[in-house]
């Protein structure tokens, strides 16, 4: 994450846990692209360092940091779980394995688990034993959005590192630091939710021109009927940006929502809102919730179906039937 320097009063409570010794076994709770993450790469990289300062924070300077600083720390290992996808077993019993050795650079092994709630129960068995009596020499930290999700005998194995909650405040100054503009910087949070590290890099994969590219090919779609809805659902099936195709969708369904109960206030694509308007009263509240329920389950599906087209064509030929009047008279702007 790039520079990213936390209020000294929110650190204090982490500062405090450092020059007490961490706990062997941690948990960290915290949305995934949330400026959290940032917190738990200075409390490693304070933790491996040869000379934290009085502050709390690594040096930046000794081997440890210049090892950090080039992705290359030997004694650092990050398992995280692709999008939609669980952490195997394979992976964590590596993990396991690699902890288990002498560190070779600083005092201590540090193995983070990102994603930890997307641990397959064999995964989550297989690291219950390390957690329970860790290496003397070894840090373990599991991330999570959803700790419910995880196993209890592994969450009671585990001590909470106290991370601050994030302002929505921060975390657009935070963008525009990056170099965002503010407008942009409010759009980006309005669209993703409080999860500005995210936004940043999707900002930076180009966000803005694929989004809209996105958006307008699913409200063009009504009106264009099934060849290129089965066109659109095999270029789709193909990107491996579909959960954040299917993000889009889900906001696009709330905003549609929104609107037909007069939540005028709380729409997150305003770019649309005319055309949303436009289109919101002609599909049911009925239909709407079970093409969000559809939606929700993409990840699902795609996991039991090894046809990934198939699935996208369900997709959008149910959201063509979404929109009966658009098929029928087409767009009429
Ligand atoms: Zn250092």
């Amino acid at each position: 994450m790039k520079i990213f320097r936390p209020d000294p009063k929110a650190w204090q409570p982490i500062r405090t846990l450092l020059q007490s010794g961490l706990p062997q076994a941690m948990l960290a709770t915290g949305e995934s692209g949330s400026l959290l993450g940032g917190y738990l790469d200075l409390l490693q990289a304070a933790q491996l360092c040869f000379a934290p300062t009085e502050a709390g924070f690594a040096c930046g300077d000794c081997r440890s940091c210049k090892l950090l600083a080039e992705a290359a720390h030997p004694d650092l290992w990050v398992v995280s779980a692709e999008p939609g996808k669980a952490i195997a077993i394979d992976t964590l019993r590596q993990g396991m394995e690699w902890i288990q050795y002498t560190p070779q650079v600083s005092s201590t092994r540090w193995l983070r688990i990102d994603h930890a709630e997307d641990m397959t129960l064999a995964a989550a068995n297989a690291i219950l034993k390390t957690l329970e009596e860790p290496p003397a020499r070894a840090h373990v930290l599991l991330y999570s959005e959803q700790a419910s999700r995880l196993l209890p005998t592994i969450r009671s194995r585990l001590q909470r590192i106290p991370l601050p909650v994030m302002e929505m405040a921060e975390s657009r100054q935070w963008l525009q630091q990056q170099g965002i503009d503010a407008d942009h910087s409010a759009a980006l949070l309005r669209q993703l939710g409080n999860r500005p590290a995210r936004a940043l890099e999707l900002w930076e994969a180009g966000w803005v021109e694929q989004r809209r590219e996105w958006l307008r090919s699913l409200l063009d779609l009504p009106g264009q009927g099934v060849v290129a809805a089965l066109k659109l659902a095999e270029q789709w099936s193909k990107t491996k940006d579909l959960l954040l195709i299917r993000e889009l969708v889900l906001g696009l369904i709330a905003d549609c929502m929104r609107l037909q109960q007069g939540l005028l206030d709380r729409i997150t694509d305003l770019d649309y809102l005319n055309e949303l308007q436009r289109m919101a009263p002609d599909v049911s509240a009925e239909a709407l919730q079970a093409a969000l329920d559809d939606w929700l389950q993409l990840p699902v599906a795609l996991a039991q179906n090894s046809n990934g087209v198939m699935v996208m064509e369900k997709l959008l030929l149910d959201w063509l039937t979404l929109w009966p009047r658009r098929i029928s008279h087409g767009i009429q702007n």
